[in-house]
């Protein structure tokens, strides 16, 4: 098939173009990310290769049908940025890559804990100005500390585990407990105990209209004072106004971030040159207790190389059956069809 590859970075061209070295597909790598206007550029192509901040919502989708675009392989394990209405009324069919490597993510969440807590960020800066004065850079014990994870699907139980590694306690909420996390050392607890015993809490559930600013106003001030919130989840999980009430008033001490609510226009992209008119991100970054990569939790070796082995499966399918390997279905609230699942071995 011939395939308008949107959202294309070196690693991915290299990546896909090693999974697809059998020639079976034809790759257009276009650097655009996917919009209605950028949607014509796959004139000519039976399928679209989407990442996670193109925008397949219902008019993009319409200019891809009417380019006969009949199949949408998501480079992605969520599918929030798809309209499935849309898709299935225009006869699009959509495949994602449910897991790739839940220990990329998992992994950087517990970096983001680590570098929050002992501030590393900050004592790196200081040691390359010969600072080497201690003050300001007090961290805590992980040992012994309550760990909140919401949301025990692939990702959460690795960080469960990883948690549950340091001798921390782990709280988890999930409205579909799983045996492997109670397993892996969980203990499910309501949302709202979860948040009011933690001096972690931890995001792993998936963007849905129900858990979109799961943490607002409310449940921040059901946390405990100067907890640590980290989010490597999706950005609208997190109200940003909310956020930066709790980090001005210390209800929330430290904030790890990899997603961001507005990302769209700042993630995955050299902006050093210029300046950003997001006065939130620009706030958010100027907290010395806040830490904030761009989007890049799932970046490993090993899941680059998965996501593109899964795509171009899911490709292969579509091709010989006309559906994916993994498809996403029109009612699914939320990608947590293997949630329950041990998470695959890398
Ligand atoms: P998963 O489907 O395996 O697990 C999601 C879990 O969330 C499921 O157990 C589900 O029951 C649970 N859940 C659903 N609604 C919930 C709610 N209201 N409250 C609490 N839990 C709820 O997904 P996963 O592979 O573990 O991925 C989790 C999320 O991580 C994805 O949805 C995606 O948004 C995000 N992600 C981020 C990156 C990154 O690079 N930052 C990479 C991959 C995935």
């Amino acid at each position: 098939m011939r395939v308008a590859v949107f959202s294309t970075k070196p690693y991915d061209r290299t990546s896909l173009s090693d999974a697809a070295r059998d020639g079976t597909h034809e790759l257009v790598f276009l650097e655009s990310r996917l919009n209605r206007d950028t949607a014509a550029l796959a004139e000519g192509c039976e399928a679209v290769c989407a990442f996670v901040n193109d925008d397949l919502r219902a008019e993009t989708l319409a200019v891809l049908a009417e380019r006969s675009v009949r199949f949408a392989a998501l480079r992605s394990a969520g599918f929030n940025h798809v309209d499935l209405r849309a898709a299935a009324e225009l006869g699009i069919a959509v495949a994602r890559v449910p897991d790739y490597s839940p220990y990329a993510v998992a992994e950087h969440c517990a970096a983001l804990v680590l570098a929050l807590n002992r501030k590393t960020h900050r004592a790196y800066n200081r040691v390359r100005e010969h600072n080497f004065a201690l003050t300001g850079l007090l961290g805590f014990d992980l040992h012994g500390r309550t760990v909140g994870v919401v949301g025990t699907g692939k990702i959460g139980i690795c960080f469960v585990r990883i948690m549950a590694g340091f001798g921390c306690r782990v709280l988890a909420y999930d409205p579909y407990p799983s045996e492997a996390a109670r397993a892996a050392g969980a203990e499910y607890v309501p949302l709202e105990d979860l948040l009011a015993s933690s001096d972690i809490v931890s995001l792993h559930c998936p963007l849905t209209p129900q858990t979109h600013h799961l943490i607002d106003h409310e449940r921040i001030a059901l946390m405990r004072p100067g907890v640590m919130l980290v989010n490597t989840s999706r950005g609208a999980l997190v109200d940003t106004a909310a956020v930066i009430e709790g980090l001005k008033s210390g209800r929330i001490g430290h904030l790890g971030l990899d997603v961001y609510e507005e990302e769209a226009d700042l993630f995955f992209e050299d902006l050093s040159d210029q300046v950003i008119g997001d006065d939130a991100f620009d706030r958010l970054n100027a907290f010395p207790n806040v830490l904030i990569t761009g989007h890049q939790a799932f970046f490993t070796a090993e899941a680059i190389q998965a996501i593109a082995a899964t795509t171009i499966a899911n490709l292969n399918a579509f091709e010989r059956g006309g559906i994916g390997l993994h498809p996403v279905a029109l009612d699914e609230p939320g990608p947590r069809d293997t949630g329950r699942a041990e998470p695959a071995r890398p």
